[in-house]
């Protein structure tokens, strides 16, 4: 990114559930960045998963956001409502051979895993151990036109001899970072039952709207790698990153739905103010 491109960040949840403080201090964090510096706040639902999303968590996270005090430039951008855009990406990538369909089931990968010697674990789980690469063409084609449910994966070594030079990231914190796609293995970037993955959607769509800093939890700093190779793929711009620490408990354990973070509606509910959930969430008025 050059110095003189306008700040865009964004907010990109997923509507899997109710917001919670960790969500507010990273829409803060966005939010502040590009008010500070005169620029773009874009939020963009990320709801491509229809068997984890609902349209109800939507609506409420527009809900609190505004109760929080946060306002955005533009529309929203609703992921589901474009999965036209990135059947494009994946069709462009397809006709340069860097993906390949696969047919296999879970049990089927973690029967062939379970057998090998050595199973290679990257940031999303066990590698994928090449299974559908091994079919002859003749019955991949008679698959396909037999309409066969397929995900799509990522021709990792095809992918990274694409690359024509090292491949690197810049982090707010952590200065220059070196990347290691290679660590996620033929990752699928769409799914049988969902025809994008979010490794695919998050790339296409910062690209597509400018974002220049993507802020985000340092539990997605792996992701960044696989982000970088993606964008060099598609040529879309690199952007900044500021990946930042997940807020904790008392405890000292990472906030999450799972562990049954108060969202902002039970704060809401027992009469703290928005003002007092910015402070809880790390940011002074
Ligand atoms: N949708 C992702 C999440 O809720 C965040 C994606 C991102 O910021 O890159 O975890």
């Amino acid at each position: 990114m050059t110095a003189t491109a306008p700040l865009v960040t964004r907010f990109a949840p997923s509507p899997t559930g109710f917001l919670h403080l960790g969500h507010a201090h990273a829409a803060l964090l966005a939010w502040r960045g590009a008010r500070e510096a005169g620029g773009r706040f874009l939020l963009r639902i990320e709801d491509i998963d229809s068997t984890r999303c609902r349209p109800e968590f939507t609506e409420a996270i527009l809900e609190d956001l505004r109760w929080l005090g946060l306002d955005w430039d533009g529309p929203v951008r609703v992921q589901s409502r474009h999965m036209a855009h990135y059947q494009q990406t994946l069709a462009a990538l397809r006709q340069r051979d860097l993906l390949y369909p696969c047919f296999c089931t879970r049990g089927e990968i973690a029967r062939e895993i379970a057998a090998s010697a050595s199973a290679p674990h990257g940031p999303d789980g066990p590698l994928y151990p090449g299974i559908c690469l091994r079919l002859p063409a003749g019955e991949v084609e008679a698959r396909l036109a037999e309409g066969e449910p397929h995900a799509l994966r990522l021709h990792m070594s095809r992918a990274l001899r694409c690359l024509e030079g090292p491949l690197t990231f810049e982090d707010a914190t952590r200065g220059r970072i070196a990347c290691d796609p290679a660590q996620f293995g033929d990752v699928v970037l769409a799914r049988k039952e969902v025809p994008a993955s979010y490794h695919l959607c998050v790339t296409h769509d910062d690209a597509r709207d400018g974002v220049t800093l993507v802020t985000r939890g340092d539990d997605l700093l792996p992701a960044t790698d696989l982000h970088r190779l993606l964008q060099v793929l598609m040529r879309w711009p690199e952007p900044d990153y500021a990946h930042h620490p997940l807020l904790a408990d008392a405890a000292g354990r990472r906030l999450s739905k799972r562990d049954g973070a108060p969202t902002l509606r039970d704060l809401r509910e027992k009469g703290t103010t928005p003002a007092e959930v910015r402070s809880l969430a790390g940011w002074s008025d």
